[in-house]
């Protein structure tokens, strides 16, 4: 069997992926316009939860299998990856989420609640350093023999005839590569500032949405998800908009020192789509549309990748 895989994408889901099929035995080529600290990878805050991805019960499995990686390499310092206290605030009383036997330590709290919150799930997440985690995930990578080139794919049929199976992992750009109108951009726009506390703290509802994510040398803050809107430019309205929103939970932030404001687009889609087709008698894989999730779902996906290709 010809085992030249043509990967096209480099951001999570693309390395991830990859990683997963050099371990495999495949001969793997990475082919990406862009790769750290250029994708929108780079930009996710980036904390394991599930968020804005369907469907729930694939979007679990994908994501328990992930959150269990991703605390086994907690212990490679390299990684950038810690696990952290975190909890999650409500205004009204919440079932208990679908991935609650995923994560540890899950536990309800009612009393001493910021703001106008009257429920509050506290648990033990991952937060993972994007800019640290990519560059880990490209030495992996590199050290299990994949190669790579920085190089636009503009259809798939371009793509020369010595890989035999293409993995495609263009995020929000398999809107146009794929012709798929069910792929729509979710804005994003996140600011680091100065680092103040240890713990997360989450508002994960989307019209109130905030979370204050702790990193080793900075904080994110965040954020907005705007449905729709293609706009890579950071606004001074959503600035202001999450600095309030956040320091209804930690008042201190409307204080704190601001060290940037960054934009991205998250890759929305109805569902993720992870399936093979047949293009031009080639096998082509999709692996896009994992929304606000990308770094949650990222090992389940790739595994799955594999499933695939050795069907
Ligand atoms: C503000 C913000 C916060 C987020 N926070 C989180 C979080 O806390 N947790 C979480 O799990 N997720 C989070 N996300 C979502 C996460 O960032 C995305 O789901 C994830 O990055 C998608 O990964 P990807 O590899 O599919 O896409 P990308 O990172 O966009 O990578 C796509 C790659 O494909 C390449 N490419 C595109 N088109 C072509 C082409 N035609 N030819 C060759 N190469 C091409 C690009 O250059 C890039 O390298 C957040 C996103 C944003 C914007």
């Amino acid at each position: 069997m010809e085992k030249k895989v043509l990967v096209i994408g480099g951001g999570v889901i693309g390395l991830s992926s990859a990683i997963c099929l050099l371990e495999d035995g495949w001969d793997v080529t990475i082919h990406s316009a862009e790769f750290s600290p250029n994708t929108t990878s780079d930009v996710a805050a980036a904390l394991w939860y599930p968020f804005l991805s369907a469907p729930v019960e694939k979007t679990d499995a994908w994501g328990s299998r992930t959150y269990d990686i991703l605390k086994l390499l907690t212990v490679d310092e390299k990684a950038g990856i810690e696990m952290v206290q975190t909890y999650e605030y409500f205004r009204s009383k919440q079932e208990d989420p679908s991935w609650m036997s995923t994560v540890d330590k899950f536990e309800r709290i009612t009393e001493d609640l910021p703001s106008d919150y009257v429920e509050c799930f506290s648990f033990m997440t991952q937060v993972i350093e994007m800019p640290i985690y990519l560059n880990w995930l490209m030495d992996r990578f590199k050290f299990l023999g994949g190669k790579l080139e920085k190089q636009i794919v503009t259809s798939f049929s371009d793509v020369s005839d010595d890989f035999s199976i293409i993995v495609n992992c263009t995020g929000l750009s398999s809107g146009e590569l794929c012709h798929d109108s069910e792929v729509y951009p979710v804005r994003g726009q996140i600011i680091r500032i100065k680092p103040l506390i240890g713990e997360m703290h989450l508002d994960q509802q989307v019209p109130t949405l905030a979370y204050i994510v702790p990193r080793s040398n900075d904080m994110i803050i965040g954020g907005v998800a705007q449905e729709g809107n293609w706009n890579t430019e950071a606004t001074i309205e959503d600035r202001n908009f999450i600095i309030d929103k956040a320091s209804k939970i930690i008042p201190g932030i409307k204080d704190a020192e601001i060290i940037e404001d960054i934009v991205g687009l998250r890759p929305g889609r109805t569902e993720v789509r992870l399936e093979k087709e047949l293009i031009s008698g080639r096998t082509v894989i999709h692996n896009y549309g994992h929304g606000g999730s990308g770094v949650t779902l990222s090992w389940g996906c790739a595994e799955e990748i594999v499933e695939i290709i050795n069907e």
